[in-house]
Parts: structure tokens; sequence; C-alpha cells
């Protein structure tokens, strides 16, 4: 992997986008005027462009935006591998200064990016966007992301803060770290989290996205909140040792009480009730330890499987006449 060179003149606006044909036309004008802005202000401003295996228009509108500006540079994975791989792919690619990222639908907006170079000079290595304002986001998704980051603030000693996203400047060296960390389970904001440094962030309005649909309905964010529990906190194993010592206790103390009752008053052979619960109870406490213990399982198995966390299609740096067809070798760095 290349080292990246300490280079603070370099600014690169990473963007993944899936499916984002309706709210692309609207970004890229944006993105246009923000990498001019960037330029007026003696930066060697970039942006690229991570294709997540779009199916609609997205890649053909990329293209275009990538001939009339030789500033742009694009990547498309051979198929849809999620936001977090997708992200990482665009980070991988950065070879000099600092990094950007936005979201393809507006909803960050490029505009800020004086706000974030500033505190890049300060001295600070992940400068985030903090969430002032939700609108378009109903109750339902306000109440579970404020439960969450409640429960990941208990649950582990990565610092997650809450109402940040990955809208976010990572200085050359914030960028290394998270390079380093490669597994395959990635929840972004733990590993934001994890990498430490100088973090500080930027309170900024989060608007609706221009236009499309959100790729997160209930069930990704479920399983969003899962990633992020199990990727950096044990705490649901523990959990389960203690329910099962608790489960253990009762069940020695009810046994005792039993014995002690066919002893003193003899054993009529009633207690079928107590029996099916008893059953019942220690069951579903086993299923769900077992579950808990499946989670991690699972979770090792896909690590240990090695594989590489996205496979390029296409590759086309930012000033190339065309672009490259990528051989499928693992995360593309030998092109
Ligand atoms: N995205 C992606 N791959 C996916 C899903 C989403 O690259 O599999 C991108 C999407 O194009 C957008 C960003 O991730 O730029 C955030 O997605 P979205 O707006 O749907 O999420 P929300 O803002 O509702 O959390
Ligand atoms: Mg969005």
């Amino acid at each position: 992997m290349p080292e990246i060179a300490p280079d603070d003149r370099c600014l690169t606006l990473v963007i993944a986008a899936f499916d984002e044909a309706e709210a692309l036309p609207r970004l890229l004008p944006r993105i246009t005027t923000a990498l001019d802005a960037a330029q007026g202000e003696g930066l060697q401003a970039r942006a690229l462009f991570v294709d997540d295996g779009s199916r609609d228009g997205t890649w053909a509108l990329l293209q275009a935006c990538a001939r009339d500006d030789s500033r742009v540079a694009l990547l498309r994975l051979s198929r849809n591998f999620g936001k977090e791989a997708a992200l990482t792919a665009g980070l991988d690619r950065v070879e000099r200064g600092a990094a950007l990222i936005l979201d393809a639908d507006g909803q960050d907006p490029p505009e800020l990016w004086p706000q974030f170079v500033a505190k890049w000079r300060e001295g600070f290595d992940d400068i985030y966007g903090m969430r002032v304002a939700r609108p378009g986001e109903g109750v339902f998704k306000r109440a579970s992301a404020h439960g969450f980051y409640r429960l990941i603030g208990l649950l582990s000693r990565t610092p997650v803060p809450r109402d940040a996203g990955d809208f976010r400047l990572l200085s050359p060296r914030a960028l290394a770290a998270l390079r380093s960390l490669r597994e395959r389970h990635r929840f972004m904001k733990g590993l934001f989290g994890w990498i430490g440094y100088n973090r500080i962030p930027i309170p900024y309005e989060r608007g609706p996205r221009v236009a499309g649909r959100s790729k997160f309905n209930v069930w990704r964010l479920w399983n969003f909140a899962l990633e992020g529990i199990t990727g950096f906190s044990t705490a649901p194993l523990r959990l389960a040792t203690y329910l099962g010592f608790a489960t253990a206790a009762l069940a020695f103390g009810y046994g005792g009480w039993v014995i002690a009752k066919a002893l003193l008053w003899g054993d009529p052979v009633a207690g079928w009730p107590s029996l099916m619960a008893v059953i019942l109870f220690l069951g579903g406490v086993q299923l769900m330890a077992l579950g808990t213990i499946g989670e991690y399982l699972g979770r090792m198995y896909e690590e240990s499987k090695q594989r590489p966390l996205y496979l390029i299609d296409t590759w086309q740096p930012a000033n190339a006449l065309s672009s490259v067809r990528h051989s499928g070798m693992a995360d593309g760095q030998e092109v």
C-alpha cells in the first residue's frame, strides 16, 4: 500500500454513490464549484467518486462529469459492496493529502469544505460534521439513533460520537491509520473513533436528501447497529455468561426447594406447569446465549476467509484520458 505523502496542499473529496442518478445532477455542480473554490485558495483539489455497483445511470453521469472535469477520478466496484466498503475503496485511492468524505445525495454540503480545511490547518486530524438538525428524518429514526448511541457508549470503550456520520475530513496520518484497519465487518463510525488523534466536531445542518430514496431501511439500520455493537464490544458475550450464572443460581435454588418439598411432604406427581415453565425458560436462555455466540462466531468466520473488502471493475484516475478495466486482483492495489 503506498504511503500517503504528508502533503497539506492536496484535498480529495471522496463520494460513494449507489443508484444516485436522481441526486447526482444536483450534487455535481456543487462539487465542481467547491473544487474551483478550493483551487482558488491554492489547494490541489480533486473529487473521487466510487460507484458502488449502481444499476441506474449513475456510472454514465459520473463518466460525463469526469470527461468535462479533469479533476474528477472514478472508481467502479464490481458489484454493490455497501457504503462502508465503497468508502474504503475510495479512501484507499487517495494518494496525497487529506480526504473529505461526502454523501452523494447532497445531505453533506460540499460548501463547508473551508471550515474543515481550516481545522485541518490548525492541526486536527479527524474533523467530523455533527448534525444539529435532522429534518426529513422521522421520530422513529431519531429515537432509534439516540438509543443506539447510548447503548454503544455503555458497551464499548471506543468513542463513537453521536450525531456524527461519515461526513468528515481525515488528515493524511488519520487516513493512513484508517487504511491499516482491514477488517471485513466495517462499522466506520467506530473505526474513525478507534484511530483517535485530534478530533473536533463541526456543527452543521443536515438537510434531507435532494432526490432519490434512502438505501437504509429499518432492517439495514438494525444490522448496522448489530455491526457496531459486535464490532466494538464483547459485552453481549459477557452478558450471556452472567445470564447463565443467574439462571443456574435460580435453577439450583428451585431444585433445592423441589427436593426439600418432596422429602418433607412426599411427591404426589404434580407440577406439570412448573416443569414446563422451567424447561421453556432454560431453553430460551440457552438459545439466546447460543445466538449471541453465533453472532460473534459468524463474524469470525467472515474475517477468517480473508477475502478482499471489495473488487474494482474500473479505475479512472483524475487527468486520465481513458479508464482502466481492472484485472480483478484483490483490493486493486497493484494498478
Ligand atoms: N451508498 C453506497 N452503497 C450502498 C448504500 C449507500 O455507496 O450500498 C451511498 C449512497 O449513494 C449515499 C450514501 O451512501 O451517497 C448514504 O446513503 P443514503 O443516503 O441512502 O443513507 P442515509 O443518508 O439515508 O443514511
Ligand atoms: Mg442520505
